[in-house]
This record gives structure tokens, C-alpha cells and sequence, in this order.
């Protein structure tokens, strides 16, 4: 099988709504009049984000949704795929389950896969997706502002969970267990929410190396634009109890439940939930929580943002109850 068999039969796929697919030097595109087009890229490396014998049908799924994770945070409509793929060899069941995971993802969606490049190499995974989004209408994650409410969705700490588990940092069981394992294997990215928070989040961003840190990368970005503070990141306050609820919901049933300081740490620290982490002022609280049940996507309130500090890392503070701690973002950082 040389590199156009393999192309012609697992990573070509019909469109539905692109001039041009895979089969040329370039695929053809009609953009929508009226709208920008969002581009994302994010690459899988063996031994760095996943395991070598990782099922490839988790992993084809997980390489497209991490994509989608980033335009779902930018408030885009996923339209377009590219995958580019390094494999040591051509084996006929991996490529043929990859592309499955990938393909469905991507069907599920309306993505179109219209092309790629192949080659061989140490396994590593590109993906480039473009989406489309209403003139200046995408979310950004600089536009929060002090008294903003703070929003995350879905169940954050769950994938983080899930890797403890792997590593027998924690034992979990039954359904909590294989929740854990499919958030951290099989992530499902937040589209529908951000095409729903277009015009009511002030700032988002995807929760992709945990809460803390991308908090922090939201608050950084929304600097204060004016007065005597200005440049410096933004502060927040997160509410302790709001923000482990959802896991605690989750491990309700568990016989025996991690230790506290796991948990939080996942809830904090851990990264790959994909989850959305927006800001949005408080008169839209009520149309924000009835985006739940319309986008199918859990929300919690779990803070807000504070006026400006001087320093370099954003001022984060923890409450819980009467007391309250300032914690400082730790994610992960690939060159730290
Ligand atoms: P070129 O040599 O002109 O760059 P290639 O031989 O790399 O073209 O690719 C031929 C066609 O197959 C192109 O349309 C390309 O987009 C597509 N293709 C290559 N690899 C992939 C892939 N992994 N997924 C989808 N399409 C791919
Ligand atoms: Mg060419």
C-alpha cells in the first residue's frame, strides 16, 4: 500500500458543502458572504499527548475535537478539516479505525475533510480545521471586564480524573470510572455553546491545560484598557464550592472517593477537559444559565472578575466559605 492507496482509501471522503476535496494539490473553498474564517491548528505527538499503543479510533476522534474545541471557543461553526499524518507503517487496521474516530467526528459535526499530507515518520498528528463565524461577531478572550461573572461548563477535572486513574494515582469504578476515561479519551468539544455565546460571553477560551492557567491567559488578555492600571492582567475570585460540585455530583455513587487534594487539584490544575471557560456580565445571567438546557451543555457560575493588579501573573483567589486563598496558575507548559 503506498501513500495514494492509503489516501484514496481511508482519508478520502465525500463534501458536502467545499467546491473541492481531497484529490488535487489544494482543496476550494466558498466562503459564506458576511462572514470571517476562524483557522485553528493543533498537533498529537506520540509519547507527548498520547500513548503509543492509544486506540487509534479514540485517538482519531481525539485529534479532530481539540481542533473543534478551539473554534467552538472562538463562537465558530466548524466547517473544513485537514489532517496531516506521520505514521512509522502502514497498518491497514490502525489507519482504518484513525479514520473512523476522525471521520465520525467530524460527520457528526458537518466538518468536511478536505485534505491533508502523509507521510512517514514517528507518529504525529496535525490537524488544521477552519470555521466560519459572522463578521465581528467571534468570541475573544480579551473582551472581560471587572464584574463579569465567570462560567465554565460541563464536569472540569473529569478528564484530569480519568488520567489519575491510569497512572493509579486514584482507583475509580463503574460509571464514574469509564466517565473519566471517555472525557480524557474522547472528548466532546463545546460547538453548539459557542455559536450560542455569540453576543453574550464578554471573553471565552477552552479549558485545555486547566482551569487556573486558562484563566489566567483569559485575564491576561483582558488587561484593563484604560486608567492607572492598565496592561496589567485582571483579577478573579472562584467560588470553591461551585467550581468541585460538578465532580463531586459525579463521584456522588463512588465507594470510595479520590482525596480531597486530588480532586482539586484536577478541578484546578488539570488539563484536556475541553470544556469553555467564558466571561459575561451579570445582566445576562439568566439568558446565560438557559443556554444550558438549549446547547445541551451543563453551566455553572463559578466566580468573577476583579478589577486590574499590578504584577505579572493574574491575581486568582479561591474562596471557600469564610476563607479564601490565592493560588497561582500551574498548568501545562510544554517548554517550562
Ligand atoms: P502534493 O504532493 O501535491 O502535496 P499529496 O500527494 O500530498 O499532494 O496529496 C494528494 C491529495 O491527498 C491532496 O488533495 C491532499 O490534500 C490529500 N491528502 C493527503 N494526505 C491526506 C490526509 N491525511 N487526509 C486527507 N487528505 C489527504
Ligand atoms: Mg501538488
Amino acid at each position: 500500500m503506498d501513500e495514494f492507496d492509503l489516501i484514496g482509501r481511508y482519508f478520502t471522503r465525500p463534501v458536502s458543502h467545499t467546491a473541492l476535496g481531497v484529490g488535487d494539490d489544494a482543496a476550494l473553498i466558498d466562503p459564506t458572504p458576511g462572514c470571517q474564517t476562524v483557522v485553528a491548528c493543533d498537533m498529537l505527538v506520540e509519547g507527548v499527548h498520547f500513548f503509543a499503543d492509544a486506540d487509534p479510533r479514540g485517538l482519531g476522534h481525539k485529534a479532530l475535537a481539540v481542533n473543534l474545541s478551539d473554534l467552538a471557543a472562538m463562537g465558530a461553526t466548524p466547517r473544513q478539516a485537514l489532517l496531516g499524518i506521520a505514521l512509522p507503517e502502514a497498518d491497514a487496521a490502525w489507519l482504518a479505525a484513525f479514520a473512523d474516530g476522525f471521520g465520525a467526528l467530524a460527520a457528526h459535526y458537518g466538518v468536511d475533510w478536505v485534505g491533508g499530507d502523509t507521510t512517514r515518520g514517528p507518529r504525529n498528528l496535525c490537524v488544521t480545521v477552519l470555521g466560519e463565524v459572522p463578521r465581528g461577531r467571534a468570541l475573544l478572550r480579551s473582551g472581560a471586564g471587572a464584574g463579569d461573572e465567570l462560567w465554565l461548563s460541563g464536569t472540569p477535572g473529569l478528564a484530569a480524573l480519568g488520567l489519575a486513574h491510569l497512572k493509579g494515582e486514584c482507583r475509580l469504578a463503574g460509571a464514574a470510572c469509564a466517565a473519566a476515561l471517555a472525557r480524557l479519551h474522547t472528548p466532546a468539544p463545546r460547538v453548539a455553546l459557542g455559536i450560542a455565546l455569540r453576543g453574550i460571553a464578554s471573553a471565552c477560551i477552552d479549558v485545555s491545560d486547566g482551569v487556573l492557567a486558562d484563566l489566567a491567559h483569559l485575564l491576561r488578555a483582558s488587561a484593563a484598557a484604560a486608567g492607572p492600571t492598565a496592561g496589567d492582567p485582571l483579577s478573579a475570585e472562584l467560588d470553591g464550592p461551585a467550581l468541585m460540585a460538578p465532580l463531586r455530583a459525579h463521584l456522588r455513587e463512588a465507594a470510595a472517593p479520590p482525596p480531597e487534594a486530588l480532586l482539586r487539584q484536577a478541578v484546578l490544575s488539570g488539563g484536556d477537559d475541553y470544556e469553555l471557560l467564558f466571561t459575561a456580565p451579570p445582566a445576562h445571567r439568566e439568558t446565560v444559565a438557559a443556554l444550558a438546557a438549549a446547547t445541551g451543555a451543563p453551566l455553572a457560575c463559578v466566580g468573577r472578575v476583579l478589577p486590574s493588579m499590578a504584577g505579572a501573573t493574574p491575581h486568582i483567589t479561591v474562596v471557600d466559605g469564610a476563607t479564601s486563598a490565592r493560588v497561582t496558575a500551574t498548568g501545562y507548559l510544554h517548554f517550562g
